[in-house]
């Protein structure tokens, strides 16, 4: 039996061949990684060809639940999405919620994985009763929202359904997956799914899962909701993210014109302070969630457009615009192509600057222009003109440029920066730089060190690496439950609170100290699979803009953020987190988080046997090169999770019951 919250099993669907089977998830492995970001992680390490191209068929697809989710737990029905970024060539794993998390978990899995690549366009649509591949001409080029409207009146209401835009159709490296206008939106997750010609996934639920203690989980719930209405999310109800524009912009961390300004003057066109009430249309919610942050705006013909302070950032202040009108068209353009807007803002202000300083001949893509702003957005979409260079994101376009344009795309392992301007929030920075996902506000919630006025935010030092050390783990553990990130107020004491709750759904004694453990071991779970895909130091670093080019402040003061302090930094958070100065996890590390077990287990490669030429076994050579570069990996002496690998059962026999 599996623990409660759980089906011990995931699904994997061979899209080649049309045909699945469910694999076994031991105990242990659930324990060690939860579920959402953390089991993703490991069915990465499982799964995925080492050094398979993200875009190749061979390449999985991970949606991933939870043990909470289908419990009244506020803001719990969320799922993730993991795999290789088209972007980052690293992990990268996205959240997103409602109810597809709710029916997928409940088609009686605790992950769906897709392998290969359909043989035209197509819908992948499962249930209890088994998966079947439909042929989707007709929703090829249409929104997401759109597909996912027609899906749900073909098959019922019952279904429910996550889909690309045309963005991910064609390949934009920052597409993303969306349903019901929520998206698993960093690290081009839609690029993924297009590739496997793959418009949508429609799942119904069809079983039910359990809680060890029922009782306890309803009297949990009652209080958790209870507490989500105090001041803790109070500014998520009344204004939302969009909140923290004026607030940003009024110390300084506003990125404007790509990074070359910390305060943008039209900052306050922008603010949800003065739009809302013209243009604010509703407030909602996800499923079973009673917050509501999701606030509704009026966009272009009446269309509604759910506005956050990152797609404002990024298609405003980023590229110089001040129109309200302007900014959420854009938006709402994103999110009928399917791209992030963070990437789409951050790549063309990367551009507009390279038209500015004459490296790319296009004199229509100016800052501040509306028009270009939106010209820009449908040439990417189409992946038409400059758009088809700018698809690519800002690393590669600048790559292409050259000139010294990569001196100031905005990115960290190519991922575009948030709307966190790192050199006067310099234990974000930090966190910026390591994170294994890229620049990334979600993952590295370091901000909340350099807001809380604890230290001097623009001179990072120990005290930042600490902060960003706790906050990375906090984000871990919530991502794998998964809560929502805007729910973290109201614990007082987190980790207790999140082992009780994890405990009263599964019947583990998991204690804070566990949990904690389990923190650090999905962070460097996440840097290992990096590290085996071929990433060194250097990845781990800012653009030169931020390092040479120091920021004036109306107080009067200079944030400079220097080469040696940000070395300084990460020599810390190296040394923090169990790594060695060339920041791999040394032995020792690798031994206290079981972390060996996960190098240890046989690859999947050689378990899959998908058949022909897309096995692993085949005559490719696929499979030997798969082996020799795990072979090449540090080894410990612990068990591996592969029931049927001989090297896995007799290290059980020698560890019975080893449980990290
Ligand atoms: S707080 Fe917002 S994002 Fe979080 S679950 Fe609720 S509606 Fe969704």
């Amino acid at each position: 039996m599996p623990p409660g919250g759980y089906f011990g099993k995931a699904l994997l669907i061979d899209l080649n061949t049309g045909s699945s089977r469910a694999e076994p998830i031991e105990e242990p492995v659930l324990r060690s990684y939860i579920g959402g970001a953390g089991l993703g992680t490991w069915l990465m390490h499982k799964y995925c060809p080492v050094g398979v191209d993200p875009l190749d068929p061979q390449a999985p697809l991970n949606f991933v639940f939870s043990p909470l989710v289908g419990t009244p737990l506020t803001t719990s029905a969320k799922f993730a999405v993991v795999a290789k970024s088209p972007l980052t060539g690293r992990l990268t794993d996205a959240l997103a919620s409602s109810h597809f998390a709710i029916a997928g978990k409940l088609t009686g899995h605790d992950a769906i994985v897709l392998r290969g690549a359909c043989q035209e366009p197509s819908v992948v649509v499962i249930d209890r009763d088994g998966i079947t591949i439909e042929p989707a001409h007709d929703l090829w080029g249409l929104p997401a929202a759109e597909a996912e409207a027609q899906l749900r009146e073909s098959h019922g209401p019952a279904w429910r359904v996550a889909a690309i835009g045309a963005a991910g159709e064609r390949g934009v490296r920052y597409a993303t997956i969306s349903h019901d206008g929520r998206h698993a939106g960093r690290g081009g997750l839609g690029a993924v799914m297009g590739s496997k010609r793959c418009k949508a996934i429609l799942v119904r639920p069809g079983t039910k899962v359990g809680s060890a203690d029922p009782a306890g989980v309803l009297a949990a719930a009652r209080n958790l909701r209870q507490r989500s209405f105090g001041p803790a999310t109070a500014k998520y109800r009344e204004l939302g993210t969009m909140a923290n524009l004026l607030a940003f912009n009024a110390i300084s961390t506003l990125p404007t014109r790509n990074f070359s300004a910390p305060r943008f003057e039209g900052a306050p066109s922008l603010a949800a302070e003065e739009i809302a009430d013209l243009k604010q249309l509703a407030r909602n919610s996800c499923a079973s969630c009673s917050i509501g942050c999701e606030h509704i705006y009026r966009g272009p013909n009446g269309k509604k457009t759910r506005m956050e302070y990152e797609n404002v950032f990024a298609l405003g202040p980023l590229c110089g615009v001040s129109d309200p009108d302007a900014v959420i068209a854009a938006s709402s353009r994103c999110d009928e192509l399917g791209l992030d807007t963070i990437s789409t803002g951050g790549t063309i202000a990367w551009a507009m600057e390279c038209v500015e300083k004459g490296l790319i001949d296009a004199p229509w893509l100016r800052f501040g222009d509306p028009e270009a702003l939106l010209r820009a957005i449908e040439e990417i979409g189409a992946r038409e003109g400059l758009g088809d260079l700018l698809a690519q994101g800002s690393r590669a376009a600048s790559q292409v440029i050259g000139q010294g344009s990569g001196a100031f795309a905005a990115h960290v392992k190519g991922l575009e920066l948030p709307g966190y301007e790192p050199r006067t929030l310099q234990a974000m920075a930090l966190g910026l730089a390591v994170n294994a996902r890229g620049a990334d506000h979600n993952r590295s919630g370091a901000y909340e060190a350099d807001l809380s006025g604890a230290h001097d935010r623009l001179a990072g030092g120990e005290p930042h690496v600490v902060g960003a050390i706790e906050t990375e783990n906090r984000a871990a553990v919530m991502d794998s439950l998964i809560l929502c990130k805007f729910l973290r107020g109201v614990f007082e004491d987190p980790f207790p609170e999140w082992a009780g709750l994890l405990g009263t759904v599964t019947g583990w004694n998991v204690g804070a100290g566990e949990l904690a453990t389990t923190a650090r071991r999905i962070v460097l779970a996440k840097r290992l699979f990096n590290l085996r895909e071929g990433w060194t130091r250097e990845e781990d670093w800012l653009p030169d803009r931020f390092l040479s080019e120091p920021l004036e402040l109306e107080s009067g003061r200079t944030a400079t953020l220097t080469a040696s302090r940000l070395e300084a930094m990460i020599d810390s958070y190296y040394r923090g987190r169990g790594l060695d100065e060339t920041g791999v996890p040394t032995p020792a590390t690798l031994s206290e988080l079981s972390l060996h077990r996960l190098m240890d287990s046989e690859p999947i490669g050689a378990k899959w046997d998908s058949g022909g030429p897309n096995g692993y076994d085949d005559d490719t050579g696929h499979g030997h090169q798969e082996r020799d570069a795990y072979d090449r990996r540090p080894r410990g002496d612990g068990p591996g999770w592969d029931d049927d690998s001989r090297r896995g059962k007799a290290a059980r026999d020698r560890h019975p019951g080893a449980v990290s």
